[in-house]
């Protein structure tokens, strides 16, 4: 793990165990606490060893024969713990996902953290291992990062980013624009466990127990499907927005129409309740581990049965197809037979649940 160590600021350190040790702005001497920080704290749980490799500015790694992907994202979320998952599993798994999505092995992550001084040390050292078993079980490593400390009250505990690097295989190619009409529209599970997860804890409503986030890593669901040889025209994680927006998003950017079937949309009776209470519709309600797949009709049936070995498709379902008519629209039928535009909401539904 590399560092950028030369400004910010930084934990007070070494870092003190147990007790009530916080989060504090570091005047002067910045330069040794910030290095005691990271040798004593994220190189031991990232997997690094300065002692066979000193830091450095920069990561500098070999990496396999393919195509580069690359993508970010910076996780907000609010509690930062949450029924099935935590800031630092999402930070891991959310960047881990978008590029499953591309078709991409993981390979590399960066970490940085905004941390809010007051911030207690034992909160921040559960995070850090939360995203340490994270990669371990993608088997990803987290190969550089970042710390600055914000004053108490100019933050929220704490902010992580990580981008990450993967690599896509010669011949892989999962993008929008092979969506086709005639495809299959594919869900791996029941939706919108995550949003009423984290809505739950915040709203304090009753049934927090049973809700629990889909939080997970899709990466090695995505590659049995490749490894299986399924012709994958396009994926999509059903993060912010839920299924409906990827949809009408993929629907925009491949010109195609699309529809669904209300009722072949897996929702579980808990989430369906918690929307009911909340006024919210599970088709925008975030997921953190579910995936949307287009590929060839004809091959729907194998792939569902492919998906059903793996964990982290517990629910595969055909929800809809690709057609020709109405291209970039998104249209649903309804459990009572009508049909209705599915379209992007205006605002943010549920604000700070990644
Ligand atoms: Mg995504």
């Amino acid at each position: 793990m590399s560092s950028n160590q030369n400004e910010g600021f930084s934990l007070q350190c070494p870092v003190p165990r147990g007790t009530h040790a916080t989060v504090q702005m570091a005047h002067g001497g910045g330069g040794r606490v910030m290095r005691n920080l990271i040798e004593g704290f994220f190189l031991p749980a990232f997997g690094s060893d300065p002692a066979k490799e000193p830091p450095h500015d920069a990561a500098v790694m070999d990496v396999p024969e393919g195509r580069l992907a690359m993508t970010t994202d910076t996780f907000v979320v609010s509690p930062l713990f949450f029924p099935g998952g935590d800031i630092g599993k999402l930070a891991v798994y959310g960047t881990v996902n978008d590029l499953a999505m591309a078709g991409a092995r993981p390979w590399a992550l960066s970490a940085a953290f905004i941390l809010e001084e007051g911030l207690p040390l034992e909160t921040l050292e559960r995070i850090v291992a939360s995203m340490r078993d994270a990669a371990l079980e993608v088997g990803v490593r987290i190969v550089t990062g970042d710390t600055k400390v914000v004053d108490r009250g100019k933050g929220d505990g704490v902010f992580i980013n990580t981008a990450g690097i993967g690599v896509v295989a010669p011949g892989v190619q999962v993008a929008p624009r092979r969506v086709k009409p005639g495809d299959a529209v594919i869900v791996s599970g029941d939706l919108g466990r995550h949003g009423m997860a984290v809505m739950s804890v915040r709203e304090g409503l009753a049934f927090e127990a049973e809700l629990q986030s889909d939080c997970a890593s899709l990466a090695g669901l995505v590659d049995t499907l490749l490894e299986a040889g399924a012709d994958v025209h396009c994926l999509r994680d059903l993060t912010r927005g839920g299924l409906a927006a990827a949809l009408c998003e993929i629907a925009d950017g491949a010109g195609v129409g699309i529809e669904l079937d209300e009722a072949s949309i897996p929702v579980s009776p808990p989430v369906a309740n918690a929307c009911e209470l909340l006024g919210l519709d599970p088709l925008y309600v975030a997921n953190e581990g579910r995936l949307v797949v287009f590929l060839p009709a004809e091959a729907a049936e194998r792939t569902l049965e492919i998906m059903r070995s793996h964990p982290a498709a517990p629910q595969p379902a055909v929800v809809g197809t690709v057609t020709e008519t109405h291209p970039g629209m998104v249209q649903l039928r309804t459990t009572l037979g009508a049909e209705r535009i599915v379209d992007l909401l205006s605002g943010e539904q549920m604000p700070r649940i990644c």
